[in-house]
């Protein structure tokens, strides 16, 4: 998608502080980080939302949550945690129209969400 701005990340149009990339998915730093450690994992493809995700691309789907949690391991998350979420559409707090797992951690996140 042209104007997608995670696909401009994917693409290296738009500079981004890269965490991990491999030909299906590219994980990187939120520019506006909710917790001492956030970043985003997200498909190289452009799927719109979990909603658009489909059973033929659940396996990739598998593979992106656990390379999210791999990373949040490796950012030294293992002892204390962190979440994973996806927010879809509206209602769900969605402003990228590219699927994306956020992981949140270094700090106690509130629940439940306002
Ligand atoms: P969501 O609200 O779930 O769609 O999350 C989108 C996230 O993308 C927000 O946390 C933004 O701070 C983040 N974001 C927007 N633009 C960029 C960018 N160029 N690089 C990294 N993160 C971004
Ligand atoms: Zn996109």
């Amino acid at each position: 998608m042209t104007d997608c701005i995670f696909c401009k990340i994917a693409k290296g149009e738009i500079p981004s502080k890269k965490i991990y990339e491999d030909d299906e998915m590219l994980a990187f730093y939120d520019t506006s980080p909710q917790a001492p450690v956030h970043f985003l994992v997200i498909p190289q493809t452009h799927i719109e939302n979990i909603m658009e995700v489909g059973v033929e691309n659940s396996p990739l789907l598998g593979r992106l949550l656990i390379r999210a949690e791999v990373l949040a391991r490796r950012l030294g998350c293992e002892e204390k945690g962190a979440r994973f979420v996806i927010n879809c559409k509206e209602h769900g707090g969605q402003t990228v129209d590219h699927l994306h797992i956020h992981v949140l951690a270094g700090r106690p996140l509130g629940w439940p969400p306002g």
